[in-house]
């Protein structure tokens, strides 16, 4: 029968029917916006919001699923959402919860872009967003409105570092009927368990940890509540926010590696941060598991372990000119945006803002994330690059 058909046609409807067992150790990457459905009723009777099958690209196939799946295992969630990036995550989020007339809060030290978007609300959105001080605590309580509908948190802030008391804020919002969500992209969802802290939605940038090799950008929202997730799912729908099959099989392919990565990272960190802490030209080390960081104790109260990331604020007397050149003088660490791959990286940062909690204004602020290199070779590295602050030193 088929025989009859032009040869051009045979190429798209063949006879030949794949055997049916096949069994590997990895989920094939399935690359679809169509989904086939065997019948018109079948088509009729789908409920797209039911992972139980499978409806459009765009709301899942077996590859997303699957890091869904996973996903939700590492955060104790019951429910994940994939975005296409960390800060498609973020507007996920505010689209899904937030509308006019509404208040947020949201941490002065939050992810750069995030504090952004909660400038955008406020100009374009009618939404009122309040910046408040990451050490406030059960404070949040004054500043709760009834009209404030959700608290954004970071744990701790990726690049000042200080450690918010979670369990704090979030007993004071689930008393005031608040929606707290927590962005736990520096502990990669293994170091702190927001979830059993009291957060009601976890994001995570899947860019860094997960992605772990600098070449895609991802993010997941995950929720424990259905009410919550169906809110979520209906924004993600709206907004068309898929994600790429072949992106998704590259973060399958390195989460088995995750714990590895994230502990050889941290590991490093604390050794690389330690060395810098003895240094006189650095005033502070800013990683949470130090007691010049703001949050300390609660670090040791709430987290099991820490990552790569964390800042140092050199000495006073150094200016932005002579970091620069520090920066510039390293030779394994790039000069970049991001972090979670395999690359040691850092970035010097400028502090803005009107913050009256940050004591540091007058300090030069460098970020640091430590790659899988051999931290010695890292302190090498930066023991000769420390020797440019001086180079044709600038006038007092
Ligand atoms: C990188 C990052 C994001 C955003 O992720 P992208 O995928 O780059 O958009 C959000 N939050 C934190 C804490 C991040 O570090």
């Amino acid at each position: 029968m088929n025989n009859q058909k032009s040869r051009q046609t045979r190429l798209l409807h063949s006879n030949y029917r794949l055997p049916s067992e096949f069994s590997g150790l990895t989920v094939p990457t399935y690359r679809a916006s169509t989904v086939l459905f065997k019948s018109a009723k079948a088509m009729r009777a789908r409920d797209w919001l039911s992972k139980e099958a499978y409806t459009y690209g765009l709301h899942g196939t077996p590859t997303t699923f699957k890091l869904e799946s996973l996903l939700s295992e590492i955060e104790n969630a019951k429910h994940c959402i994939l975005a296409p990036s960390g800060l498609a995550a973020i507007a996920l989020v505010n689209f899904a919860f937030l509308r006019a007339g509404d208040d947020v809060l949201i941490p002065e030290n939050i992810y750069g872009p995030n504090r952004e978007m909660g400038d955008w609300l406020q100009e374009d959105f009618g939404i009122t967003s309040r910046f408040y001080s990451p050490t406030i605590g059960a404070g949040i309580a004054g500043l709760i409105k009834p009209n404030t509908r959700l608290i954004w948190t970071e744990a701790p802030g990726s690049v000042t570092m200080e450690v918010p008391d979670i369990p704090a804020i979030t007993k004071v919002a689930r008393e005031k009927g608040v929606i707290v969500v927590l962005d736990n992209t520096w502990s990669a969802g293994l170091a702190f368990d927001g979830f059993a802290h009291g957060v009601d939605v976890v994001l995570q940038a899947l860019t860094k940890y997960q992605a772990g090799s600098s070449d895609l950008l991802m993010g997941a929202v995950l929720a424990q509540s259905d009410e919550m997730y169906s809110r979520l799912s209906l924004a993600h729908k709206r907004l068309g926010f898929g994600v790429g099959a072949d992106d998704v099989y590259f973060i399958l392919r390195n989460l088995p590696s995750l714990r590895l990565r994230f502990d050889k990272h941290g590991q490093s960190a604390l050794e690389v941060a330690a060395w810098l802490k003895g240094r006189p030209e650095i005033g502070h080390v800013l990683h949470p598991a130090f007691e010049d960081c703001p949050g300390h104790d609660i670090f040791r109260r709430d987290f099991t372990g820490s990552g790569g990331l964390f800042s140092v604020l050199f000495d006073a007397k150094y200016s932005e000119e002579q970091v620069d050149r520090f920066v510039e003088a390293l030779e394994l660490f790039g000069i970049g945006f991001s972090w979670g791959g395999a690359h040691s990286l850092c970035v010097p940062f400028r502090v803005t803002g009107t913050r009256e909690d940050w004591k540091y204004m007058g300090n030069q602020l460098v970020r640091f994330f430590i790659g899988l290199e051999e931290a010695a070779d890292l302190i090498a590295d930066i023991e000769q690059a420390l020797s440019a602050l001086d180079w044709q030193s600038s006038s007092p």
